[in-house]
């Protein structure tokens, strides 16, 4: 029989995919690089390492997360987390966007622990995203895990393959939004939510 310690390590192995190392190699070389040289010879390991980590996401159960933090409670006032930083990466060049998502709910019996709204954001973050879809996931999960009267989110980001390439527009940002239930129905409470949401300087 194997020792707990062993068992521990097998759930937490990572699946057998194949390593990127190799492909990456590939891809420093096809580029006309030496991969060889000094400064490239750890660099498929390193690449391969933050892809991992940069699409970990896709491996977090968003049920795992909110586990043990929902609370009943008697409340309803809207419940305000802004200035949510995030950093992700777009479907189209894989390159990083990143800024910051406001959430918002309206609880109706159930509240969810305030320091698990960040990790939902890092859970949709931490894959292949367009901001739109990003926003809508984190808004979806919400509102499947407790029910809520209604849910807002706001996000505002600035693409990098905007400022890096393309267009090359340093400063322009993105905003998007996903207003669900009592948000999309309620003017009153969509105003609640945009003058919380605008009581700050943004800063990026
Ligand atoms: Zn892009």
């Amino acid at each position: 029989m194997k020792s707990n310690a062993a068992v521990a390590k097998m759930i937490h192995a990572e699946p057998t995919e194949p390593g990127l190392a190799p492909l990456i190699q590939e891809v420093l070389a096809r580029l006309g690089e030496n991969p060889q040289r000094e400064g490239l010879s750890g660099t498929p390991q390193r690449v391969e390492k933050a892809l991992r980590f940069l699409t970990s996401g896709y491996r977090m159960d968003i049920r795992k997360i909110v586990n043990g933090a929902l609370f009943e409670v008697k409340y309803d006032e809207m419940v305000v987390v802004k200035d949510i930083e995030f950093f992700s990466l777009c479907e189209h060049h894989m390159l990083p966007f990143f800024g910051k998502m406001h959430v918002a709910y309206l609880p109706r019996t159930k509240v969810i622990g305030l320091s698990k709204i960040p990790r939902i954001v890092d859970a949709f973050a931490r894959r292949l995203q367009i901001q739109e879809r990003l926003t809508q996931g984190v808004a979806q999960s919400i509102q499947e895990s407790i029910d809520p009267l209604g849910v807002g989110v706001i996000c505002e980001a600035r693409h990098f393959c905007m400022m890096m390439r393309g267009v090359e527009k340093q400063h322009s940002g993105a905003m998007t939004s996903a207003m669900l239930g009592a948000f999309r129905d309620r003017k009153s409470t969509r105003d609640e939510f945009l003058a919380l949401v605008n009581h700050r300087s943004s800063g990026i």
